[in-house]
């Protein structure tokens, strides 16, 4: 039974998607969307098949070539982004409870974390097209050559359903201040704060046709998106086998892609550390966000001396998270993404004790009361793994699951650190300068964040070693990706 009383109001139980400023009437297959918190149908998708993804890369196209939106200048492009910033902010607690419906993390950290980061996404890139510059050649005698850049064109950008807003906004903030129009595609179990959010743009003054979103499965809408020929760049993100699939489709058709992929990051804790800051930043790397997060810090190596102290801590603390209605500010584990996603999620307690690893906590479902015994809720969970080459130190688990391992040298580590098919993010605790910059230069990851958890500067460059990507996303690497160059050389 559908229940879509738990929808703000004016939003249409019936989920179409919005192509050059018009909503689509509802057709096409149907895939329902549940609210994880109690496992009820609140919304139906009508998924976008070939045809209207050819009117949607049309629309994008049009855009492009038949409006001013490419050819705008800086001050009249930053003015909507600034304005698109503003909107996100009004509309914030609505955004914030359309992500909650879908994906069941808590409306305090919805708000803060992801809506905030949604709204930043457009004025960090408002500011920085103001700075971006070309450069010029003065030295072959008589000649100068100019390098400039110019947008591409339409990008498929699509988005995985972990953090649909946060990562969603990213792109397209990115995509449009370089003056290149979009499609977007959302994961197909969350579309409902994305399509609110396409809305939002348009009433902050962008022009139609600029942003436009489809929705459906990644095989059917994903794979049409990806192939159709009006498409110049596709930005994915999401996990490693779909990002092998989505390069191999776009490498026919030579266009460029970056992906955002997978992760198994370690969280190295050395004895020289600040104890108890690694020990908040711990929990909070592995069980925010209900622990679906792909810079999970989910291998946590601890030196063995201080081992057991920070395993009972860590325990203690686990055992005291707030499980429950993700509505509530005060939740601070909410249940997990899709039934599905649980129960695989909850088979890797049995595989670490099948593996001889420790369970020390967690590893079964929640049960609440109400209407919330339906939800998808899980314990948060923590084992203590025998050895680096366990499944729940290699699988990304991509839940509120942390394995623990012990190391008893710098060497072993490191070794263990890298010992992964992944390279997304390293953590690393210590108040050792040496051994800070050492374990910084030997990690083999896009990202170390030393004595501190999760802290993005927008500016840098954000992405995988191995199979954890390829490209970045951030500052000069969207402007590389979203921007063609041209060296127009000329006499002097
Ligand atoms: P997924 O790969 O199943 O799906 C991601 C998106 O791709 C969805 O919109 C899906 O519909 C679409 N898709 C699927 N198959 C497709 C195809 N053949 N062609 C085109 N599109 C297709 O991933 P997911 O389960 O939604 O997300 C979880 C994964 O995303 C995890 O592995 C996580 O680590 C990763 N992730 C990475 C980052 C990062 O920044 N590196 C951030 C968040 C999530």
């Amino acid at each position: 039974m559908l229940m879509n009383s738990l929808l703000p109001n004016a939003f249409s139980s019936d989920v179409t998607s919005l192509i050059g400023g018009e909503i689509r009437p509802v057709s096409g297959h149907e895939i329902p969307v549940f609210y994880p918190a109690t496992g009820q149908q609140i919304a139906t998708l009508h998924e976008a098949d070939e045809t209207e993804i050819d009117l949607a890369v049309k629309a994008a196209r049009r855009a492009f070539d038949k409006t001013d939106w490419p050819r705008l200048s800086v001050e009249k492009r930053q003015d909507i982004l600034l304005k698109i910033h503003d909107t996100i902010v009004a509309h914030a607690d609505e955004l914030a409870r359309l992500e909650c419906l879908n994906l069941g993390v808590s409306m305090r950290e919805l708000r803060e974390r992801h809506v905030k980061r949604a709204a930043y996404n457009f004025r960090f890139f408002a500011e920085y097209i103001s700075q971006t510059k070309g450069d010029v050649y003065d030295q072959t005698p008589g000649y100068r050559s100019l390098v400039v850049r110019e947008p591409v064109g339409v990008a498929a950008l699509i988005a995985p359903w972990n953090a649909p807003t946060a990562l969603a906004s990213m792109k397209v903030a990115a995509c449009i201040a370089f003056g290149n129009t979009c499609v977007l595609k959302p994961s197909e179990q969350t579309p409902l704060a994305l399509r609110r959010f396409v809305e939002l743009l348009h009433e902050a003054g962008l022009p139609d046709g600029v942003v436009n979103i489809v929705n459906g499965r990644g095989a059917m809408t994903g794979e049409a998106l990806v192939n159709h020929p009006g498409i110049d760049r596709i930005s994915f993100t999401g996990g490693t086998t779909t990002g092998r699939r989505i390069m191999s489709q776009a490498g026919l058709r030579l266009k460029p892609c970056t992906l955002e992929l997978g992760g198994k990051s370690a969280n190295i804790v050395f004895a020289s550390a600040d104890l108890d800051r690694a020990l908040d930043a711990a929990l909070v790397s592995i069980y925010s966000n209900n622990g679906q997060q792909c810079l999970a810090g989910s291998r946590i190596l601890l030196e063995r001396s201080i081992a057991d102290d920070f395993i009972g801590k860590f325990v203690e603390r686990a055992g005291k998270i707030r499980i429950g209605d993700p509505m509530l500010d005060e939740t601070e584990l909410g249940p997990l993404a899709s039934a599905a996603h649980r129960d695989r999620v909850l088979s890797f307690a049995d595989i670490a004790t099948s593996e001889g690893a420790e369970l020390l906590i967690g590893g079964k479902a929640a049960s609440l009361s109400g209407d919330l015994s339906g939800g998808y809720f899980i314990e948060p969970t923590a084992v203590l793994a025998k050895s680096n080459s366990a499944k729940v130190c290699q699988d990304e688990i991509f839940g509120p699951f942390a394995a623990f391992l012990t190391f008893d040298t710098y060497d072993e580590a490191i070794g263990m650190a890298n010992d992964t098919q992944f390279g997304l993010v390293s953590y690393l605790w210590s108040d050792h300068l040496p051994t800070v910059e050492a374990a910084s230069r030997d990690l083999k990851s896009g990202v170390v964040w030393v004595n501190t958890t999760m802290t993005r500067e927008l500016r840098a460059p954000f992405g995988g070693y191995k199979d954890s990507g390829i490209g970045r996303e951030g500052g000069q690497s969207s402007e590389q990706f979203y921007a063609e160059v041209k060296t127009v050389t000329i006499p002097t």
